[in-house]
């Protein structure tokens, strides 16, 4: 469970992040979904603890793991990564990129690669090499990779946005059962309100640093907050 509490963030004279509160259940996928620029990555930026909020807490499964005196570093979260270039290992196999956060017995650890590569459909390719496989295919192996040693929360930042518009339906129904399947909490961050209601257990509608709605994606969909929020919505069919 991740839970964040009136974080803050400023560049220069600009409020980037602007009291944003939130909390992602195990097995729920909360997305964070905004205009380019709003503060989506920045959010998750200090979540992951790769940058320091001006004010306010993180808790993961209620332990505080950071504040604006104390500060678990990134590698010590727990917390899995996933962006859109987060590119594999060209020079490892795809079983070797889905060990690579593991620690353990090596049969334990080729066990787990198993399972999650199973999970992903991609048990034939656990001996290949990266560059052999498609857009879609990578993007399954970098969902398991970042899996494998269950972390307690996944960061997701537009992880679809690199694919081909006839793969990602796919992929994101795909990645979507594996993520609940593996009762990870999710946040997603998008700027596409499509994905956000077809992936999300719960919006929350950034603008200019702000939270500015939050509920599920229906509630959000038929009862936006403003204008604003309805012109966004609009493009959606
Ligand atoms: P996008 O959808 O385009 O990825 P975003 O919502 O993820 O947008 P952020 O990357 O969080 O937006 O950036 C928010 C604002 O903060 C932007 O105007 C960006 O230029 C600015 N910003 C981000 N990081 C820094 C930094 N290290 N120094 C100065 N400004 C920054
Ligand atoms: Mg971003």
């Amino acid at each position: 469970r991740l839970e964040i509490r009136s974080l803050r963030k400023r560049f220069g004279n600009r409020q980037v992040v602007d009291n944003v509160s939130l909390s992602v259940q195990p097995g729920q996928v909360t997305c964070l979904l905004g205009p380019s620029g709003c503060g989506k990555s920045t959010t998750l930026r200090m979540i992951a603890g790769v940058e320091m909020q001006d004010s306010g807490e993180i808790y993961v499964d209620g332990e505080l793991i950071c504040d604006t005196v104390f500060r678990i570093p990134p590698e010590r979260r727990q917390i899995g990564l996933m962006f859109q270039d987060f590119a594999l290992f060209p020079h490892m196999s795809v079983a070797d990129n889905v060990a690579f956060g593991l620690k353990g017995a090596a049969g334990e650890k080729r066990r787990r690669v198993e399972e999650l590569l199973a999970k992903v459909n991609l048990s034939w390719a656990i001996d290949k090499f990266p560059h052999v496989l498609s857009g879609g295919e990578q993007q399954r192996v970098a969902l398991a990779r970042a899996l494998a040693p269950r972390p307690r929360i996944m960061l997701m930042d537009e992880p679809f946005s690199g694919l081909d518009n006839r793969l990602r339906d796919g992929i994101r129904d795909e990645t979507l059962a594996v993520l609940k399947e593996e009762d990870t909490a999710v946040l997603l961050v998008t700027h596409e309100p499509e994905e956000a209601m077809r992936m999300a257990d719960e919006i929350a509608l950034m603008r200019d640093g702000e939270i500015v709605q939050q509920g599920a994606p229906y509630n959000i969909y038929n009862a936006p907050v403003d204008k604003q929020a309805v012109a966004f919505f609009s493009d959606i069919n």
